[in-house]
Parts: C-alpha cells; sequence; structure tokens
C-alpha cells in the first residue's frame, strides 16, 4: 500500500508524525481527501474533523483551524489547535458552547461577536466529533473509503 507522510504540528507540540495511507481534511472551500503522491497544495482549513488512515485503520482528529501545504508526497498541516478525537473533553467543549451563546446574547461588539461565533463553532465541532464517535466505531481494514471525502 502507497504512503506518504503526515506531520501535525502546534504552536505547542507536534501532534503527529507517520507514514500514512489517506488523508481527509477540511479545506476552506470543503472536506480534502490527499492520497499519496497528491499534487502540490496549499490551503487554509476551517474547523472540523481531520480523517487519517493507518494501515487500514481510521482515526480522527479535531482542528480548529489552519493550513495544510502538501508537497513531495509530504503533508504538513499546521493547526491553531488540534486534539485526537479520544481526547476530547466533552464537558468543557459543551460549556463552552453554552458560554458563547451567554456572550451572544450580552455581546456589545462585532468583533467580540465574531471571536464568540469563533469559539462557539469550535466547541461545536469538538461535541460533533465525540458524539460521531460513539455511533461510529473503528473502521474496519478493507471497508470501504471514508463518505464525503473530496477531491483527490
Ligand atoms: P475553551 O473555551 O474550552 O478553552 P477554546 O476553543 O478556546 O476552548 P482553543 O483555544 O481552541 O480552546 O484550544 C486551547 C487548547 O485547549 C488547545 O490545546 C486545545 O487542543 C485544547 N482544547 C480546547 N477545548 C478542548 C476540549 N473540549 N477537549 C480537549 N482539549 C481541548
Amino acid at each position: 500500500m502507497a504512503t506518504m507522510q503526515l506531520e501535525i504540528i502546534t504552536a505547542e507540540q507536534q501532534v503527529f508524525d507517520d507514514e500514512v495511507e489517506m488523508v481527509v481534511a477540511p479545506g476552506i472551500d470543503g472536506q480534502l481527501g490527499i492520497l499519496p503522491h497528491h499534487a502540490p497544495l496549499m490551503t487554509v482549513l476551517q474547523p472540523g474533523e481531520i480523517l487519517i488512515r493507518k494501515e487500514g485503520e481510521d482515526t480522527y482528529f479535531v482542528v480548529s483551524g489552519g493550513f495544510m501545504e502538501v508537497m513531495g508526497n509530504r503533508v504538513t498541516i499546521l493547526a491553531d489547535a488540534c486534539e485526537h478525537s479520544d481526547e476530547i473533553d466533552e464537558t468543557r467543549a459543551q460549556e463552552a458552547v453554552e458560554r458563547a451563546k451567554e456572550r451572544i446574547e450580552h455581546q456589545d461588539s462585532d468583533v467580540q461577536l465574531e471571536q464568540v461565533l469563533a469559539s462557539m463553532r469550535r466547541a461545536q465541532v469538538r461535541l460533533n466529533a465525540v458524539r460521531r464517535r460513539r455511533t461510529r466505531g473503528p473502521r474496519q481494514p478493507g471497508a470501504g473509503d471514508a463518505g464525503g471525502a473530496g477531491s483527490i
């Protein structure tokens, strides 16, 4: 099985560095599926899930935004924040949503509103990832490709 190198880094740490078979990431214009030897590409990422397929097993991370570069059979994701779906604290995300809702009711400037909406979006993506994971379970090796993967 062909592979490519995937590295995910934030300002704080290296989150992932390994050979993988496929990456699906939330590009600014929609989901982007990357296979080995993909053409060079650079894109902004929006808050969403990153699917990583390695040895037929799928792993999910949540990214809160950032950049993705594909070059020379190497994918580099520079993330604002990025957590493995198992590491997401559901209560914290739920509280962040509630806090954002309260702030929207009491917001007093457009700048603040944008920040609050962004924070709500991050928290909502984290919650969705945790909830989806409960119903999704691990993918079995040999099963079909990820649904919803966009351009390759
Ligand atoms: P909060 O308001 O709960 O702090 P936030 O959206 O402001 O959330 P970020 O600025 O996106 O948080 O991230 C700060 C750090 O906290 C990052 O390292 C991120 O991975 C981590 N983080 C944020 N929310 C969660 C969560 N619900 N579960 C686990 N880690 C989280």
